[in-house]
């Protein structure tokens, strides 16, 4: 079974995804890598959905990815005495450390000492996705009282956002240890961190899972956008996580950040999702706005590896609809010939080293004999990610003995992941890659197809081959 397109789908599963019929049907419908969302469920409800999508992908032959999200340190405030309040303009509220009282109209908890600590007059907080914002008039290290900026209604456990200051937080909680280390025991092949705020997050994460699993940065947080390039240099791929993001910057900011993201990662060869919101009204009606399937095609047009479906897949009302819209206008986008156009004026030029420009000649020859398709046959998945950096025109089998690296690969843009015996030698390799592109549907005998490989082989980051073959 192959995809006809090179961007991928990650769906989130939830509510609307448990049974293994309407899983089955996402990734029948394009979703290529399966998100598990911790900020909701139990473990046991994500270990169940892990099982079926294990199941399925044995059942399909074909590699799935499973992308673990963290919650990160989403701040909440606590619970209310009688059910939601209503904050007027110019009202004074406080917030405090007494989670045990429950808050009123003049004030609630928000059980975070770190952040009282990191508070300061004027600070704008943003309640409930920024319906409501608050502004610090005094503060303590246990206390901060605000003035209401913009009321509205305010229930239990919503979220507290403070875009104007770098918090001093670890990306990770207790929570988020457990998580991690539950996941790992799962066998996850992503782990996406929340809010991160500074590269150090990400070294945080690495010592603990090493090239385990990859690291996908979510950028939700304006700090983050301050040090994108070192994000996404210590990163293994990069979310831009709209849904935060567009609370802590002004929403008329977001699409040039998404644009600057996409950028950043295409350069560095690092797959990026663009996520949240994308077929939003899809969550109760069975068609998208036509400006939302705009918005996904913008972000095909831009080069992106992957797009996102949040609540649309976890607990919409047309799970399976949301995935094959996607699939659809991912299709009927890459086919516009201004689209080849586009993604070749945006290609950036490769680094000067030995894997690049194994990339650089593939694309090159690739184009020059009309080939079929590219074959990186690769251990730690790097080489295809190089290749896909280049974005050829032809598709990128990505060929490797490793199972972990056939779901990571699930990711990237034009990838298609196959997991497959260990070769010895080159003429061994050549015809394994012939052979699989035939099978796996992405060519027929007489058909050129670029190969690239790491010799001596079995030793990791070699890419130093190109071959050119003709199937048989
Ligand atoms: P979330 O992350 O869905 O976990 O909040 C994505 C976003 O903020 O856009
Ligand atoms: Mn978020």
């Amino acid at each position: 079974m192959r995809r006809n397109r090179n961007a991928k789908i990650v769906a989130t599963l939830g509510p609307a995804s448990t049974s293994r019929e309407t899983i089955e049907a996402l990734f029948k419908a394009g979703a290529d890598v399966f998100r598990l969302n911790f900020s909701h469920g139990t473990h046991e409800d994500h270990q169940r959905r892990l099982e079926i999508i294990r199941s399925i992908e044995q059942d399909a032959g074909r590699p799935i990815g499973v992308l673990l999200d963290l919650q990160g340190p989403k701040l909440r405030i606590g619970t209310f005495v009688d059910g939601p309040i209503k904050l007027e303009k110019g009202a004074m509220f406080r917030l405090d450390l007494d989670a045990k009282t429950p808050g009123d109209i003049n004030r609630v908890a928000l059980p975070h000492p770190e952040i009282f600590a990191a508070l300061k007059e004027q600070t704008n907080l943003l309640l409930d996705d920024g319906r409501v914002q608050l502004r610090v008039e005094r503060c303590g290290p246990d206390f901060a009282q605000t003035s209401v900026v913009v009321g509205g209604v305010l229930s239990e456990r919503k979220g507290v956002n403070v875009p104007d200051v770098v918090l001093p937080l670890s990306a990770m909680t207790d929570k988020d240890r457990r998580d991690l280390e539950f996941g790992l025991t799962l066998g996850i092949d992503w782990l996406a961190l929340s809010f991160v705020q500074r590269v150090e997050d990400i070294l945080e994460v690495r010592k603990i899972v090493g090239d385990r699993i990859g690291i996908v940065a979510k950028l939700e947080k304006p700090a983050a956008i301050g040090s994108l390039d070192a994000i996404v240099e210590e990163a293994d791929a990069v979310m831009v996580a709209r849904g935060d993001l567009g609370v802590e910057m002004p929403a008329e900011q977001v699409p040039a950040i998404q644009k600057r993201i996409v950028r950043a990662c295409r350069k560095a060869g690092k797959p990026v999702i663009v996520a949240t919101q994308m077929l939003e009204s899809m969550v109760t009606a069975p068609v998208p706005t036509r400006a939302e399937a705009s918005d996904v095609a913008t972000a095909i047009y831009d080069g992106a590896d992957a797009v996102m479906l949040s609540a649309e897949s976890a607990s919409g009302k047309y799970p399976v609809e949301a995935v094959r819209m996607m699939d659809l206008i991912i299709t009927q986008t890459e086919a516009d010939p201004y689209y080849r156009e586009v993604i070749t004026a945006s290609h950036t030029a490769p680094r000067a080293n030995t894997a690049d420009a194994i990339g650089y000649a593939m694309r090159h020859v690739t184009g020059l004999l009309n080939a079929t398709a590219t074959v990186a046959y690769t251990s730690s998945g790097y080489s295809a990610l190089r290749m896909a950096r280049e974005r050829p025109c032809a598709p990128i089998i990505g060929m490797t003995p490793r199972q972990a690296t056939a779901r990571r690969l699930a990711l990237a843009w034009g990838v298609h992941p196959v997991l497959c015996d260990e070769v010895i030698d080159v003429l061994e390799v050549s015809e394994l890659a012939c052979h699989t592109v035939r099978e796996e549907g992405f060519g027929r005998t007489g058909q050129t197809v670029v190969i690239s490989a790491g010799v001596p082989f079995g030793t990791p980051g070699t890419t130093n081959l190109l071959r050119i073959a003709q199937i048989q």
